[in-house]
């Protein structure tokens, strides 16, 4: 039996969307724009249990990992320290995260030697911003673009594309999220209220 992954991210709240129906509220995003959609990925990525089934299971994460042979398997702080660190265990390769340095990310306390082969990884991808400053810090820290797998793995690509940059993004769930400058919102011109999702959750939910 294949396991319905939206739905269990849904079922531990780590994606919300909206119905489309104009009496339900909508999200208010930390950024002041408004969605029709919320991911937050930490109420899977605490649960080892849960991540270990999504890398293990038929039709899982780890069936959407490259074939080629990775040494390192990076994610960038703080939210993809836990899966780059799930995902290392799995295939038997070392795991490192990086972390913010003004605007960009760095790779601050590990050392990736010549040669070695590097996976990055994300928890969720939404304008794909931080997962391309992590392939920058990578460089910027000695590792040849040509050590950076072409493809980056992730647990929600919401970001509408299928690439970044020259890379390949393979994600366990794509969602079709929109977001809005509040005065352009089609859900607050219908009549739903904008809620922040975060201190809302049972209204948003319910
Ligand atoms: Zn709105």
């Amino acid at each position: 039996m294949r396991t319905d992954w939206r739905k269990l991210f849904q079922d531990h709240g780590a994606i919300w969307l909206h119905d489309g129906r104009p009496s339900r509220p909508h999200a208010l995003l930390t950024s002041g724009l408004h969605s029709d959609g919320f991911v937050n990925c930490t109420f899977v990525t605490q649960q080892p249990e849960v991540v270990k089934r999504i890398l293990a299971e038929q039709d899982g994460l780890g069936t959407r990992l490259p074939r080629e042979k990775v040494d390192w398997v990076v994610g960038s702080a703080f939210g993809a320290i836990t899966l780059a660190y799930a995902v290392a265990a799995h295939i038997g390769a070392r795991a490192a995260f990086t972390e913010k340095d003004g605007n960009g990310m760095r790779l601050a306390r590990f050392e990736i030697g010549p040669e070695e082969q590097v996976l990055v990884v994300e928890d969720t991808v939404s304008t794909g911003g931080s997962t391309l400053k992590t392939i920058e810090g990578l460089q910027q820290n000695g590792v040849a673009a040509a050590d950076i797998l072409p493809q980056i793995v992730c647990l929600v690509n919401r970001s509408g594309v299928d690439r970044l940059g020259e890379r390949e993004l393979r994600a366990l769930i794509k969602l079709d999220i929109h977001v809005w400058p509040p005065a352009e919102c089609p859900l607050c011109k219908g009549g739903s209220q904008a809620l922040r999702p975060k201190t809302h959750w049972k209204e948003l939910t319910s």
